[in-house]
């Protein structure tokens, strides 16, 4: 993949690509079917072969390589993103963001086993 030489882009294509990773696992089945889990192991790793910048790319596969995961459960395949999300954000030197923090930054809306704060916000739809 070639390099992406405009930071602009690079930066808006990090921030486009992370919303949709972290929203894919935020909404991920709690107990996925096997099927489920290897579909969302395998849209990771070509994610990671397809993505449309060459260093980013390389650093994704990187990450992949190196940091242990599951997509055995929504909690488990949403901490994954979010140690890929950090190893980024430690080679960028940008703060490392807090695990435990994920359900509230990238909340599960209308899912079945909402929090309490989900049904509120399907309440005031
Ligand atoms: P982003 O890092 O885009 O994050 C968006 C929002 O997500 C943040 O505002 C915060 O609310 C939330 N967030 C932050 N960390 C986490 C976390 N761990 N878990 C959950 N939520 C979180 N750019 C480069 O210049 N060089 C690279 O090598 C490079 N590699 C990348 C590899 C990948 C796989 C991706 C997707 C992007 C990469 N980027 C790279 C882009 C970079 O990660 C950022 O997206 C970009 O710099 C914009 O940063 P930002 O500060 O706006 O927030």
């Amino acid at each position: 993949m070639p390099e992406l030489g405009d930071p602009v882009v690079r930066a808006e294509l990090g921030r486009a690509t992370w919303h949709v990773l972290h929203s894919i696992t935020s909404r991920f089945p709690e107990n996925p079917t096997e099927e489920e889990a290897d579909a969302l192991e395998q849209f990771i790793f070509l994610t990671a072969r397809l993505y449309p910048c060459g260093d980013c790319a390389k650093h994704f596969q990187r990450m992949l390589e190196k940091i242990p995961y599951s997509t055995k459960s929504r909690k488990e395949a949403s901490k994954w993103i979010c140690d890929i999300h950090n190893g980024a954000n430690k080679f960028l030197k940008k703060e490392i963001f807090d695990c435990e923090k994920v359900p509230e930054r990238w909340p599960c809306y209308k899912c079945e086993e909402s929090n309490t704060d989900d049904r509120r916000f399907i309440e005031n739809l």
